[in-house]
């Protein structure tokens, strides 16, 4: 049952730290800044709201969204098994077939340990979702980071704001004090952390790499053993493209997922 995905402490402690931002932010920072019945008040008030709401929906659709499994009796056409984008362990041996699962795994799926399976496009296991990152989650994934570093971003502006307007000498409560600082260190932390996460992965979009295969160029590059060939980057849009979809006006929409195919094959440069 996917519902059951939800009962981790890794997944709660997602929701009660969405709630307690999204209770400071408006109720206590936005409040103080200009008041929730004033025009402002209203505006910043609902476009944090509007945020936290693709935040929230981003990462239901990443926890209940299966990433993708090898279908049973998944075989490589011939021509794929003589073909080198079957990926090449750091030993230099092919590995074609999962010895976990004593079966074929297609190109670019990983057998992950935590789910006991392989999984198409895996990108990597997330224990805040409590699932795998892969190839029908990945974009809700990617829109996940994106929309929670837009809102933490915004807190971080709306609680400096606050804290710098106030007349800290005739206001000397020290308790009031420390929720400033503390709201203030915690939202500047996040933003500061999913804004690298989003960067990352970004990048890792514009070149059509999984977490994995960035993690083996770095490793291949740092040794300086063997170039990585990454042959599915076809182009930085087209790239974008067969992550988000080919529609423009749904790149933003975390479940609009029609263009995925079956992640048994994908384009390649060559
Ligand atoms: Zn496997
Ligand atoms: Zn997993």
């Amino acid at each position: 049952m996917k519902l059951k995905r939800f009962l981790s402490l890794p997944v709660l402690s997602v929701f009660l730290l969405l709630g307690f931002i999204y209770y400071v932010t408006i109720f206590i920072f936005i409040e103080d800044l200009s008041g929730l019945r004033s025009s402002a008040g209203l505006v910043n008030s609902l476009i944090f709201s509007l945020l936290a709401f693709l935040c929230v929906f981003s990462f239901i659709a990443c926890v209940l969204t299966d990433p993708g499994e090898v279908p049973s009796g998944y075989t490589p056409d011939v021509e794929e098994n003589q073909s080198p984008d079957q990926e090449i362990k750091k030993n230099g041996t092919p590995a074609r077939t999962c010895d976990k699962c004593s079966a074929h795994k297609p190109p670019r799926a990983h057998h992950c340990r935590v789910c006991g399976r392989c999984v198409l496009r895996m990108d990597h296991h997330c224990t805040w979702i409590n699932n795998c990152v892969g190839l029908r989650n990945y974009k809700s994934f990617l829109l996940l980071v994106f929309y929670a570093t837009l809102a933490s971003t915004y807190s971080a502006i709306v609680i400096v704001s606050c804290t710098l307007q106030k007349d800290w000498g005739s206001f000397g409560n020290l308790r009031a004090k420390n929720i400033h600082v503390g709201c203030g260190l915690l939202s500047i932390s996040l933003c500061l952390t999913l804004g690298s996460l989003f960067i990352w992965h970004v990048y890792l979009t514009s070149r059509n790499m999984t977490t994995i295969e960035g993690n083996r160029a770095g490793w291949l590059a740092r040794r300086s053993v063997l170039s990585y060939n990454h042959r599915y980057d076809v182009g930085a849009y087209k790239n974008f493209t067969l992550v988000l979809g080919p529609d423009t006006l749904k790149w933003l929409w975390p479940t609009a997922n029609s263009h995925i195919k079956d992640g048994l094959g994908f384009p390649t440069s060559s």
